[in-house]
């Protein structure tokens, strides 16, 4: 195990990638607070699922965008948890439509879920994770904030912006050893990518050396490696989780 007793926050933690960071590191050891926006009854259905005598699992109803919410969701991980190790900002959202149509409230509200959001964690773990001299920060960023896409000018604005917050925040905060790195996955089987229709998948999987779309787990073996002491010496950097897409 290879984060026994250590204590996590997950943004987004009732589904898809941020559900996969959930259950591995709960499978490392990890006791864990996760978001969500509104989905209860999975995030019950979660709790009970990954709760056991050796490691603690809550849900925590909290809108990523809203840096109260972030205050509040650290304040309940201490008192659950006893502390916090290890933010994965996971949390976000797709707006997706071209540039020509895309409205004011499309851009503001996807750069609030996905950009403000990381912002607003990390400020809020800051403090503990200071005064213990010790904290692993992951974000979830996306391929297309390296890479550009056409259709997605606020969702790949908002995931260029959580790397350039990555590297800044590694500069700033590697004196008080705490790591901050960024993992960009491709396409992953998810809600998000389910809208894809067949003629779409085919022209991804041309672009995949690895010959299919990734799965959370991949990404959140990505996630341990980061949040564990495997990774000490690694900071500032962007992990691509992709089969190979882009290099
Ligand atoms: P997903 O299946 O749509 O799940 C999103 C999760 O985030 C849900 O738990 C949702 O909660 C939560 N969430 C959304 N907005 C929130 C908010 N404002 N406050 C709190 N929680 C919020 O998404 P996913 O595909 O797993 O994506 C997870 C992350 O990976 C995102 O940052 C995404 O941009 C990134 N990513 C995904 C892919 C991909 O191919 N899937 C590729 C690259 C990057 P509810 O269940 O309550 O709605």
């Amino acid at each position: 195990m290879k984060l026994l007793n250590k204590k996590a926050i997950v943004t987004g933690g009732t589904r898809g990638i941020g559900k996969g960071i959930v259950e591995e590191l709960v499978q490392n050891g990890c006791s864990v607070v996760f978001t969500y926006f509104s989905s209860d009854e999975s995030a019950r259905t979660i709790e009970k699922e990954l709760s056991s005598d050796s490691v603690k699992v809550f849900g925590f109803k909290a809108d990523a965008s809203s840096f109260s919410c972030a205050e509040d969701t650290v304040k309940f991980a201490i008192e659950k948890l006893g502390g916090i190790d290890i933010l994965v900002n996971n949390a976000g959202r797709t707006k997706d439509t071209l540039m020509l149509r895309m409205t004011e409230q499309d851009f503001d509200s996807i750069i609030n879920a996905n950009l403000k959001s990381v912002f607003n964690y990390t400020k809020a773990v800051l403090k503990p994770m200071i005064g213990q001299r010790y904290g692993k920060i992951i974000n979830i960023s996306s391929v297309v904030g390296l890479v550009g896409n056409p259709g997605q000018a606020n969702y790949v604005a908002s995931k260029a912006g959580v790397i350039g917050l990555t590297k800044s925040n590694a500069k700033e905060l590697a004196s008080r050893n705490i790591n901050v790195n960024a993992v960009a996955p491709g396409f992953i089987e998810t809600d998000m990518t389910d809208k894809l229709n067949d003629q779409q998948r085919e022209a991804i999987l041309t672009n995949i050396p690895i010959k299919r779309l990734g799965k959370p787990e991949d990404v959140a073996k990505a996630v341990v490696f980061l949040a564990s002491s495997e990774s000490d010496y690694i900071t500032g950097q962007v992990l691509t989780v992709d089969g190979g897409m882009v290099m």
